[in-house]
């Protein structure tokens, strides 16, 4: 009997034509599901039959507050069905149950936001300088291509289809091969709410084998990556080689800086938050830490009984802060990192094991770990960990703060924390990143553009303009003139 989960390959649920795989629930192991993967066939099939929904339908024809009704009834459906959706998520990655609700809550929000966005957008007229009306309109692109990572798979899908969808386009979702679930049902949803079939298909398989077919296509207008920053390059660079944009949300070593008058227990409690919820596995994870000299000891050791206080166990109770991380071999590379950074002379001060006995015995756990005795040079300061570990060192002056928080290829996020708010605003505007945030961190809205600088990304999601990523821009010209234009005519205006 064929128990695989059906996937959405051009409007029909079915099985994929690729291998048959099992997705498993991080903190035990265990099989969740089943499915048959796409096959570069499928992505063909899927890629030309939304392009043919793209033409055939009405959805991009349809009124801006139509488009708004779906995207609007989506919201309505995700937020019907959150705690469902929520342990669904919480089966696919291993995140605690009170962060996936959390990134439920925020999938509805987004397709209300866009919805919101999509019905009161304006195009602009635009001053004349002749005898005609000149106007900047835009139209949707058509295909669109939206990859996503497995730390947040609804969140990140929901960021992506929305505008996408609200834009006027069909939509080729791909999403990390070990977290399909949450796509899948996305589709599902946006189905009952009313977008027309084959406007979105779920592509579930592997990115190195699927990825670049629906990268290289030639219907596919645009990608929205977020992912890796090597994958995110080589994604660039054949968008490069047919001349089509690309928006990209890359990887971090996000610097928080703690300067000597800092508020000790709001820094604490940020700083925590900000590299161990989501086990780190969040791109803009507070991974480089910075304190004052002066504050420094007192600091690491408030930080350090904060992280031993820390709940990390299983992802199904209300209490739980850190669950597993997503597979084996990604814990692995963690604690290759972890080893690293001892042979290259730092001191864990805190964690560097994984815990045992009970629930720790079967899935993927790590201990919140916190390093020091480390430079800014060392190689875990440098590259992404993606994992719960920190590197903390101190600083003697801000000039010396600044430069060290720059000296990164990563440029996705800042915290600065300080009851001077004449200190705080001048190295916010002084350190490179596409969000900075003073006396807190990790906090989102969805109004609000989100983006990395440098080797984090290319372009910006979120906020009212992020739409227009999904639209092409066209100026049109309405002429106005009495007479034909003069360059032409002959005298008395006949040719
Ligand atoms: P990857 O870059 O490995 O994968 C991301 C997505 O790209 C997955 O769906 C993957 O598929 C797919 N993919 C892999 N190879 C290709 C290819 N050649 N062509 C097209 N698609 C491909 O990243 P991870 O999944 O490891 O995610 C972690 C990374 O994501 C971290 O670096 C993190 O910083 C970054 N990230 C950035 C965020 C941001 O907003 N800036 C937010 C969240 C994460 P498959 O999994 O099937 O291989």
């Amino acid at each position: 009997m064929n128990n695989c989960l059906p996937i959405n390959i051009a409007g029909e649920w079915r099985d994929g034509r690729g291998e048959e795989y099992a997705t498993t629930y991080p903190a035990t192991g265990e099989e969740v599901a089943r499915l048959r993967a796409a096959s570069v066939e499928d992505v063909q099939e899927a890629i030309e039959h939304a392009h043919h929904a793209f033409l055939q339908s009405d959805w991009a024809r349809r009124l801006p507050h139509q488009r708004a009704d779906v995207l609007y009834r989506v919201a309505h459906l995700i937020r019907e069905r959150a705690e469902e959706l929520a342990q669904l998520q919480r089966q696919d990655n291993g995140k605690p149950i009170s962060e996936t609700r959390a990134l439920v809550a925020s999938a509805a929000g987004t397709f209300q936001f866009f919805g919101a966005a999509c019905e009161t957008l304006e195009d602009i007229i635009t001053p004349s300088r002749g005898e005609y009306v000149s106007m900047s309109v835009h139209e949707p692109m058509g295909v669109v291509a939206a990859i996503t990572p497995w730390n947040s798979p609804i969140a990140s899908d929901a960021q992506k289809l929305a505008p996408a969808l609200a834009a006027g386009n069909a939509v080729i979702l791909k999403p990390a091969e070990v977290t399909p679930l949450l796509s899948l049902e996305l589709a599902r949803i946006c189905e009952q709410a009313g977008l027309p079939k084959g406007l979105v298909s779920v592509l579930p398989g592997k990115g190195s084998v699927i990825g670049d077919v629906v990268t290289r296509h030639p219907l596919v207008k645009r990608v929205s990556f977020t992912g890796g920053t090597s994958t995110g390059k080589h994604i660039a660079a054949i968008a490069a080689s047919k001349m089509m944009p690309v928006s990209m949300e890359l990887g971090g070593k996000s610097a928080t800086m703690v300067l000597e008058d800092a508020d000790l227990d709001h820094a604490v409690a940020g700083v925590l938050f900000g590299i161990f919820s989501s086990s780190g596995e969040s791109c803009i994870a507070g991974s480089r830490l910075f304190v004052a000299r002066r504050i420094y000891d007192e600091f690491i050791q408030r930080l350090v009984a904060g992280a031993q206080a820390l709940r990390v166990g299983d992802p199904a109770a209300e209490s739980t802060q850190m669950g597993p991380l997503i597979t084996a071999s990604h814990r692995d590379r963690i604690e290759r990192y972890v080893a690293m950074g001892v042979e290259e002379g730092g001191s864990i001060r805190t964690g560097g094991v994984r815990p045992s006995g009970g629930v720790f015995e079967r899935g993927w756990f790590y201990t919140p770990t916190i390093i020091e005795g480390l430079s800014n040079q060392a190689r875990i300061a440098q590259e992404e960990i993606f994992g719960p570990v920190l590197v903390a060192m101190p600083f003697d002056d801000e000039e010396s703060l600044i430069e060290q928080a720059n000296d990164s290829v990563y440029a996705l996020a800042a915290g600065v924390w300080s009851r001077d708010f004449k200190r705080a605003w001048r190295i916010g505007r002084e350190v490179q990143a596409g969000t900075v945030w003073i006396n807190t961190y990790k906090q989102f809205s969805i109004a609000t553009p989100f983006g990395g600088w440098r080797d984090s990304g290319l372009g910006r999601e979120k906020g009212r303009q992020g739409i227009f990523q999904y639209m092409e821009q066209k100026s049109m010209y309405w002429g106005t003139n009495e007479q034909p234009l003069a360059w032409a005519c002959i005298q008395g205006g006949k040719q």
